[in-house]
Parts: structure tokens; C-alpha cells; sequence
């Protein structure tokens, strides 16, 4: 390496991307340093980059601790395919391969070691690496190392003696999930107490969540199969035996599935797998023992048959998907008689606290499906951060919303649990409106007493979710929850305050329900062509079996997108696209311009049919035109060109309020004029709703926008108030 080389030299030429993402600059500029750092990023965030450019860049050699011998050799492979000197150790290696290793250390061609724990301390191996030059330590998973985590291996506790022993080298220890407490015992049984801690968002933007009820699910999910054709998708079971029926089953109808469950022998899961990894089966059915091992990035959708067992499994699970940043889907059927499944292996017999926990987080899984609101959000409010919806990513921003004004039988439920002086529950508010049998005597002649008989119980307790879920009511205490009145219900109760509530989305019988709106809704990322995203697949399978690796290590689809978007017809316009470095360019260039060429003599295209300019925007703007280092110039110009704010979020991949933001800043500074953006009409009817409740920048856009009955959306709302009350941007973003 020379010495002028930059991380940002390195993720270009031999990594062949062209920006860093999240905080992976940040990241790595602290361990140049000599800093310690804690790294937490959503799965498929880039984690990886974080310690592998120091590698490249800092003498001697990084060694990488990772929990799990197959995800380290397809790193290695990836690695490698890059140019990258890399190797790992583990027991599966014969003593003579191990040698090798050594000797490529000794010589510097290994740049970066990746070895499990239990191996880094077995055989003096310590007291080599002491002799070597180390400068760097990665501890991938690192959550392993807390018993607070859902993940605890025992052999990650041996890695507290690493600072101990190398006192001056710098460790990064990286998880896409530690809770606060866990990150706190992460640094401290690893010793790093001074560690800078990078913590990026949750939000998987490439994600479409959706959940719906469960009918049918066999004929559900070969529905959603075949809107998939050629596409690897993982469906998640609940036991064995569903895994092994519904792949059976599938295979019958003339699907390409296998399954994967802790009942097979190592053989045949490992054949299984790897059968995954090379694409070529393209549905594996499993049960969560199908996860931690599994790191295909070009996974396009995930569904879980079955309601997983917390949020948090959930989050995981649905997290394989999509690693590439390439738009995929997940779904959940959900049925409560799974619940009631499930709800039986929350009880750990002798064990009632822990039973009491497993049983408390199977109820937030249930809020989750049940919640009448954006999916993405409600997740991420899970997980501690706020997020302004919509999402134009999930079933419920994607469903069109008829609600009606419930404020009457609203009234009748605040009623009844101000009667119960808020000090019961739900299922003790709804008795009491439909005067159950079960009624306390004491509470027989409150007013609420039988009001809402003709009611039933399920509707209430549906509309009391969906009062938890917009925060007209609240539960306290988490061993027998109570319901309580917060203001906005009281306003409901004494004042002239209404409330409309979600008319629910009957599905048909023939079922267009979610995919064909969303379908309708949301476009694929970018625009390519198919036809020959499918000979570069073919071209990648070939260089893939010949290289003795998965197809995604030698090209991600993100990067085969953007070829077939591209069609790049040279090497050198090759540089261009995302994921392909030097080493790549040098060794796979004439296989991928020749299959772009034959396709385009097949198909008589030619490419001056587009300009270059053009398809290289459609394909990845972000990370290809580098004068666009301001993201706000880089919406605008999209919209000059005639583009609207949905669509620049599907280009750029970001949320439609972000890029709504970015539009407002634009009508705040006069660039934009109001009406390009908004019609005459709803300026009017905003404005007057505006000068009616005396609303003033400032107050949250959640007041004015539902006073207009959710007819306006944030965006427009926006754009208003930026053009009206120019200098409040910041305030509207804080309060949207
Ligand atoms: P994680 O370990 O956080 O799940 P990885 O390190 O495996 O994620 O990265 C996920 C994918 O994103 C990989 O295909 C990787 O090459 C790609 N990637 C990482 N950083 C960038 C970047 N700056 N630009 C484009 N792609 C990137
Ligand atoms: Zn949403």
C-alpha cells in the first residue's frame, strides 16, 4: 500500500464502491486512531468494511473473531475474490493448511486472519500471535460475549484477556443487535470501557413489511412464490415437521425448495445450505435453527409462516433478507390460534419469572400485528428511535385508509375505565360495557354497566389496541397492565375532541389484498432489464462454480442490477458500477462485457437507444455521480427532471419524507414554487384549516393534520407551512 492511500482509495479500488454508508467512515478514521470502538449497524449495513479497510491500510495483520466457520470462509472468499491477502484457522484444517497460513502471515500476504475463539486460545496460539505484528482486533457478533444477549457463548467470555495481553491494539467490536444493557457488558467484558461507540439506525429501508391474517396459507404462499419466479426466499416454521411438509409439498407443485431444521443430520443440513448459497434451490423452508450460519445477501424475501416468538426473533429473521440493499420483501401470516401455539412454549416449568418475560414478549409480537399503524415505525419505536411515517414500505402505508368517525362508542370505552377509576385492565373494561356475568357486584350499577352489550368483545378489544396504538390510552404496569386515560382521551371525554378510527381492509375472497396494491404502490428499485439481469445470473453462476464459491460472493445482485440497468459496453465503464473493484474489474471485466454484448446482438439493442447519463442515474444514483455530495441538490435536480418525490425515494432508496424534506427546504428558499407541488385547492383548504385552529409553526403537524382528517398528507402539509412560514424547517422535521 502506498502512503498517500486513503480509506476512501481503498473502498474504491478495491472494494468498488464509491461512498461510504452509515458511519463507516467515522468508524474507521477512530481505529486509524488507535481507538477502540463499539460498532452497532442492522444487519447488512456494512459492518464488515469497518475493520477490513483499517486491514488494508494499518501494517501487520487485523485478526477477525467470528463465532461461526462458515460465514468466515465466505468472507475470506470475498476477500480473496477482491485481492485481498486473507485466511482463516479453525479445527476443520488439516495441520499442513494451518502451516500455510502461517507462512502467509510471516510473509505479509495474510492481511486479515479471521479465527473462532475457542481456537484463538488453544495450542499457544496466543504466544505466536504475540510475536507477530497484530494491529488490529474485530470482534464480529460481539453480543455472543453477554449473558444479557439473546445470543451467549460461553467460549466469547476468554476474549476479556485480549486488551490484557495486547494492551495497545485496538479492538472493534461489532453486533446488529445489543440492547443498551448488553452494549454496556459488551465493552465491559471485553475491557473497553473508552471505546467510541457508533450507533447507527434500525431502519432497513430496503425492507417492505407486511402482515396479514392467515387463510389458506399454502395457496398464500405459492402466490407470493410466484410473483417471485427465480428468486431465493427463506419461509420460516414454527416445527420440524411443518418445514419438512411444506417443502415436500412445494417440490410436488414443481417449486425448487428444501428444508432446514435441527432434526437433519450436520450432512444434510450442510447440503441443504450450500445448495441455498449457489442458488440452486431457491426456497429453503426451515425453522430458526436456519439463521446464525446463513450469510447469502441476495436472500429476496422472507416469510414467516408462523409468528415468531418476540420482536426481536422477528426483526433477525426477517433481517436475512435483502443484504444488498436490493428492495425485498417480508411477510408474516398471522393467525391468533398460533398464539395460543406459542404461547404454550412460554412456560418454563419451575421457572415462572422467566416464563413471565417469554410471555410479556410474545405479547409485544401480537401488539405488533395487531397495531393499527406503520409498520417501520412501530419497529423502530421498539427499538428506541422515532420515525415519521409514512414508509411507503409496509401494508399499512401502502393500504388505502377509509376511517370513520368513532368518537361515540371512543367515548363509551374512556367511560368505563374512568368508572373503574383506571385501575383495571381491558378484559374487565369490556365486561363491564357488555355487562358480563362476570362483573363484580360493586360494579353492577356503574353507569357503563352494560352499554355496549351489542358490542362484541372482540370489537372492543380490536378498538382498545387501536386507542393504545394512537396514545388515547395507555397500559400501566406489566405483570396485570391497567388501563389509563391519557389527555387526548380526556379531551375526547369532557372536551369536543373526536376520534376516527380505521375502517378495516376486508380482504376479498380471491384475495388481491396486499401484493397487488403494493405491486401498484412501489416500484423495484430501479428500472433494468430483466431478460438480461438473467444471462448476467447465468454469467455469475459459471464464474461462481468455476471459482469454487456462492454466486452472490462474486457479484451481489445489487451490483447485477445495476449492470442490466448500465449496460456498461467497456471495462473502463465498468468503474462505474457499484461493488466491482480493480481485482474484480481485471479478472471477471471480459465475461461480463461479453454476455452485455451478446445479449445486445441477440436483442438488437443498441446503446444509443440511452443515453449514458441517463442509465447510469437510473441504476444507482447515490453512489455514482459523485458531484452530488449534497443530498438535498441531488433530490432537487431528480425533481427538476420531472420527477415526484415518490419516485426519488424508490431511486434513492430513501424514506418519502426524507425526500419531502428535502423539497420543503426548496419551497422554503423560493426555488421551488409552491404550486408545482401542492394544488391550488388544498392550499386553500390547509391554509383555512390553518387560520381555524390558530395554527402556528411550532405546534406538532400531527394536530393540523388530523384536524383535517388525514386528507392532506405530511408532505404537502409540509410544503405549505415551509412556504408560509419560511426559517421552521427545523422545527417541522422535529415535530412531523
Ligand atoms: P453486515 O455485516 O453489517 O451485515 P456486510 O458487511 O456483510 O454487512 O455488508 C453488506 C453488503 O453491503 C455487502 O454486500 C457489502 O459489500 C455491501 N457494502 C458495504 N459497504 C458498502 C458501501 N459503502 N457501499 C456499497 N455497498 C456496501
Ligand atoms: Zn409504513
Amino acid at each position: 500500500m502506498t502512503e498517500q492511500q486513503t480509506p476512501l482509495h481503498i473502498l474504491r479500488s478495491v472494494f468498488g464502491y464509491q461512498n461510504f454508508r452509515l458511519q463507516q467512515d467515522a468508524v474507521i478514521a477512530a481505529l486509524m486512531r488507535g481507538k477502540d470502538a463499539f460498532v452497532l449497524m442492522p444487519t447488512g449495513g456494512g459492518k464488515s468494511l469497518c475493520y477490513q479497510i483499517p486491514a488494508l491500510l494499518l501494517p501487520g495483520i487485523t485478526v477477525v473473531v467470528s463465532p461461526l466457520i462458515a460465514l468466515m470462509k465466505d468472507q475470506v472468499d470475498a476477500l480473496r475474490l477482491n485481492g485481498v491477502g486473507a485466511a482463516f484457522i479453525n479445527s476443520t484444517m488439516s495441520i499442513e493448511e494451518q502451516r500455510d497460513v502461517v507462512r502467509a502471515v510471516h510473509d505479509g500476504r495474510c492481511k486479515l486472519l479471521y479465527i473462532a475463539p475457542e481456537r484463538l486460545f488453544a495450542d499457544g496460539f496466543m504466544e505466536w500471535l504475540a510475536k507477530q505484528r497484530v494491529s488490529l482486533f474485530a470482534i464480529d457478533e460481539a453480543h455472543c460475549i453477554s449473558s444479557w444477549g439473546h445470543d451467549f457463548r460461553p467460549e466469547y467470555l476468554q476474549l476479556s484477556v485480549l486488551k490484557e495481553e495486547f494492551p495497545r491494539i485496538p479492538i472493534v467490536a461489532l453486533s446488529a443487535t445489543a440492547d443498551e444493557q448488553t452494549r454496556a457488558d459488551v465493552l465491559d467484558k471485553l475491557c473497553i470501557p473508552a471505546a467510541e461507540q457508533f450507533v447507527s439506525s434500525f431502519n432497513r429501508p430496503n425492507l417492505r413489511y407486511f402482515i396479514e391474517a392467515k387463510r389458506n396459507s399454502y395457496a398464500r404462499i405459492k402466490r407470493i412464490l410466484d410473483a417471485r419466479p427465480h428468486e431465493s426466499g427463506i419461509i420460516y416454521t414454527l416445527s420440524r415437521a411443518s418445514a419438512d411438509k411444506l417443502a415436500a409439498q412445494l417440490c410436488e407443485d414443481g417449486y425448487s425448495a428444501a428444508s432446514y431444521h435441527a432434526g437433519q443430520s450436520p450432512q444434510e443440513r450442510q447440503l441443504h445450505q450450500e445448495q441455498f448459497l449457489r442458488d440452486d434451490v431457491n426456497i429453503m423452508c426451515a425453522t430458526i435453527a436456519f439463521g446464525m450460519g446463513i450469510d447469502k445477501s441476495n436472500v429476496r424475501f422472507v416469510i414467516h409462516h408462523d409468528i415468531p416468538k418476540n420482536i426481536e426473533s422477528y426483526y433477525q429473521e426477517t433481517g436475512r433478507a435483502g443484504r444488498d440493499g436490493v428492495t425485498s420483501d417480508v411477510f408474516l401470516l398471522y393467525s391468533a390460534g398460533d398464539v395460543m401455539r406459542m404461547r404454550s412454549f412460554c412456560d418454563i416449568p419451575g421457572n415462572p419469572r422467566q416464563s413471565a418475560v417469554l410471555y410479556e414478549k410474545l405479547q409485544k409480537m401480537v401488539d405488533f400485528c395487531e397495531a393499527h399503524m406503520c409498520r417501520r415505525q412501530w419497529l423502530l419505536r421498539y427499538f428506541g428511535e422515532d420515525y415519521t411515517p409514512p414508509c411507503n414500505a409496509c401494508d399499512f402505508c401502502l393500504s388505502t385508509h377509509e376511517s370513520y368517525d368513532a368518537t361515540d362508542s371512543v367515548r363509551l370505552v374512556f367511560a368505563a375505565v374512568k368508572e373503574l377509576h383506571e385501575r383495571f385492565g381491558a378484559n374487565a373494561v369490556i365486561d363491564l360495557l357488555r355487562g358480563s356475568e362476570s362483573v363484580r357486584l360493586e360494579h353492577r350499577n356503574l353507569p357503563s354497566y352494560g352499554v355496549g352489550k351489542s358490542t362484541p368483545a372482540s370489537a372492543w378489544r380490536k378498538m382498545i389496541r387501536e386507542l393504545l396504538a394512537t396514545e388515547f390510552l395507555e397500559q400501566k404496569g406489566s405483570k396485570y397492565p391497567v388501563l389509563a386515560l391519557r389527555d387526548s382521551a380526556r379531551e375526547v371525554l369532557y372536551g369536543d375532541a373526536r376520534v376516527r378510527l380505521a375502517v378495516e381492509a376486508q380482504p376479498d375472497a380471491d384475495d388481491q389484498f396486499v401484493p397487488s396494491r403494493v405491486r401498484k404502490g412501489v416500484a423495484r428499485v430501479q428500472q433494468y432489464d430483466e431478460t438480461l439481469f438473467e444471462e448476467l445470473r447465468q454469467t455469475r453462476r459459471q464464474l461462481a462454480d468455476a471459482a469454487g464459491v456462492p454466486p452472490f460472493i462474486v457479484m451481489s445482485d445489487a451490483t447485477l442490477i445495476e449492470l442490466a440497468a448500465a449496460q456498461p459496453a467497456s471495462k473502463q465503464e465498468l468503474f462505474h458500477i457499484s461493488g466491482l473493484g480493480e481485482v474484480k474489474i481485471r479478472r471477471y471485466g471480459n465475461d461480463i462485457i461479453r454476455c452485455i454484448q451478446s445479449f445486445h446482438e441477440q436483442h438488437g439493442v443498441t446503446r444509443s437507444e440511452v443515453s449514458r447519463e441517463e442509465r447510469v442515474t437510473e441504476a444507482a444514483p447515490k453512489r455514482q455521480i459523485p458531484r452530488h455530495h449534497d443530498t438535498k441538490s441531488y433530490t432537487f435536480e431528480l425533481w427538476r427532471d420531472g420527477k415526484n418525490a415518490e419516485q426519488i425515494a424508490t431511486l434513492r432508496q430513501m424514506t418519502v419524507s426524507t425526500i419531502e424534506n428535502h423539497l420543503a427546504t426548496y419551497v422554503e428558499n423560493g426555488k421551488i414554487p409552491l404550486g408545482k407541488l401542492v394544488d391550488a385547492e388544498t392550499i386553500a383548504y390547509v391554509r383555512s384549516t390553518m387560520r381555524a385552529m390558530a395554527f402556528k409553526p411550532g405546534m406538532p403537524l400531527k394536530t393540523l393534520y388530523q384536524a383535517m382528517e388525514s386528507k392532506v398528507g405530511y408532505g404537502q402539509i409540509r410544503y405549505i407551512l415551509a412556504a408560509d412560514f419560511p426559517q421552521t424547517e427545523q422545527e417541522q422535521n422535529r415535530n412531523g
